[in-house]
């Protein structure tokens, strides 16, 4: 009886974009998915998955190429290049893993694809499988790629200011950089827009942000895309909760035992934490900067330096002291559930800004390229909580400027402020994915939807 209805569970595939920031995500969805029972398999690119730390060995794994086994887009001779090997690649290598599973009795019924490869969905048609398309982006910065995409807002954007339904009136320093420098990495913009070529299409369109964060712009979308649905934060409820202990979500994440004794040993509210994600690289002069408003600073702070990043560093740097630690990786969630974090410079990555933004951390801004401008702007002016690091005519944030954003957010009423707002969006968070909550209803009702094929 049990293994005819484990027969019977739906089977999806998902399939994230293969960068640090996508596939997490992604494996948060896949976490809630299996816990509602769908039978779920995660399919990684080649390249991708070895640099993986540690997949656990209880989810089932499968994968495709992208014509680039060994280094992914850094094999690749240009972006151009990888982006459009990778389709053809991937296509193929696709196809060839449905057939096989569908031949061991593991046939496919939905794939839930990044929504950067668009292409999945074509080969999920041809095989008459449902397409949920996964934004792992927030709302605003798909309603203005959308926009790009169909013509209805020209580009680059140089000098003039844009007004789009349900946002707020952005400068040119607040849209995704991209569309102000369309020259300097066409084929990535030609990439990031193709994501709305046929998302009209798709079954479903999954996005991880949730109703009471964007309500006006989310309004607006589900009018153009009536299947679109909030679903965020994918963060598990556990991080809200902070019932840590309960937590078996490793995955990607290195778990660094250091940093949390590091922190369960500081004050309550008395370290920044300081992380550019797992891709932005920063040059030696802002490097140097960074460090000297920290050596500088009242309060302890905890720095992800990554191993490519290391040599950037001022020669005398301690990285490890009363005052300060600096770790190559570290389990993000964690820190920013702890109550030792007081504040997050942040390059304002999505994942970033909404894991910071759930967990009630306020933020000083330092966005260094694509849709991080755009978060910024929703951190300071939208969300109020959180401060933009001015920066020089270099584009460099001086000493100066970033320790006085930290005391600030630290040591002041203004910042005092910003952590009530940071702890407001939490709450709201947190009800969005608690039973009955809007992102809750939306993951329910696609779960009931694959449960019923
Ligand atoms: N992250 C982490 N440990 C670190 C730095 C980052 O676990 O030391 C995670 C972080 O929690 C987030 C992701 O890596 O989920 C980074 O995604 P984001 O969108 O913020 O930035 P990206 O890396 O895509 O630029």
């Amino acid at each position: 009886m049990e293994s005819e209805s484990v027969a019977k569970a739906a089977h999806c595939l998902l399939l994230p974009f293969p960068c640090q920031g996508h596939v997490n995500p992604m494996l948060q969805l896949l976490k809630r998915l299996e816990h509602e029972g769908v039978r779920v398999t995660l399919v990684l690119h080649r390249f991708f998955s070895k640099k993986f730390h540690k997949i656990p060995t209880s989810i089932a794994t499968e994968y495709i190429s992208d014509g680039f086994d060994n280094g992914g887009f850094e094999e690749a001779e240009s972006y151009k290049i990888y982006f459009q090997r990778s389709r053809q690649v991937g296509t193929q290598t696709l196809g060839e893993l449905i057939e096989k599973l569908y031949r061991s009795g593991n046939s496919v019924d939905c794939i839930v694809y990044d929504s950067h490869l668009s292409w999945v969905l074509d080969v999920a048609k041809r095989f008459g499988i449902l397409g949920a398309s996964f934004l792992t982006q927030n709302l605003a910065v798909d309603s203005i790629y959308y926009h790009v995409k169909k013509g209805k807002l020209q580009i680059p954007l140089l000098e003039q200011s844009v007004l789009l339904p349900g946002l707020p009136l952005l400068a040119p320093k607040d849209v995704p950089s991209f569309l102000c420098d369309n020259e300097s990495y066409p084929a990535m913009l030609d990439y990031i827009l193709d994501q709305f070529s046929n998302i009209e299409d798709a079954d479903w369109v999954l996005c991880n942000s949730f109703y009471e964060l964007e309500t006006d712009v989310a309004e607006w979308f589900t009018k153009i895309l009536p299947k679109l649905r909030t679903i965020g934060p994918t963060i598990p409820s556990m991080f809200l909760d902070k019932r840590l202990e309960d937590d078996d979500y490793g995955c990607a994440l290195l778990k660094s035992e250091e940093c949390i004794k590091w922190l369960d040993e500081r004050k309550k509210g008395s370290v920044c934490y300081i992380s550019f994600g797992s891709m932005a690289t920063l040059n030696e002069e802002q490097m140097g900067e960074i460090a000297c408003a920290l050596r500088d600073s009242d309060c302890c702070f905890l720095w992800v330096v990554r191993t490519t990043e290391e040599c950037k560093l001022p020669k005398d740097f301690v990285k490890k002291s009363e005052k300060g630690l600096i770790v190559t990786w570290c389990p993000q969630l964690q820190v920013l559930a702890h109550e030792a974090v007081g504040c997050f410079v942040t390059h304002c990555g999505w994942n970033s800004t909404i894991e910071a933004l759930s967990l009630g951390v306020p933020m000083v801004a330092m966005p260094q390229w694509t849709d991080q401008t755009t978060n910024a702007k929703y951190i300071t002016d939208v969300l109020k909580m959180g401060l933009r690091a001015p920066a020089d005519e270099k584009g460099i944030v001086r000493r100066e400027s970033l320790k006085n954003c930290i005391k600030e957010m630290m040591e002041t009423e203004n910042g005092k402020e910003m952590k009530k707002n940071a702890l407001n969006w939490k709450t709201l968070a947190t009800k969005a994915v608690d039973e009955g909550g809007s992102s809750d209803r939306n993951i329910t009702e696609f779960v009931s939807t694959l449960l019923d094929i």
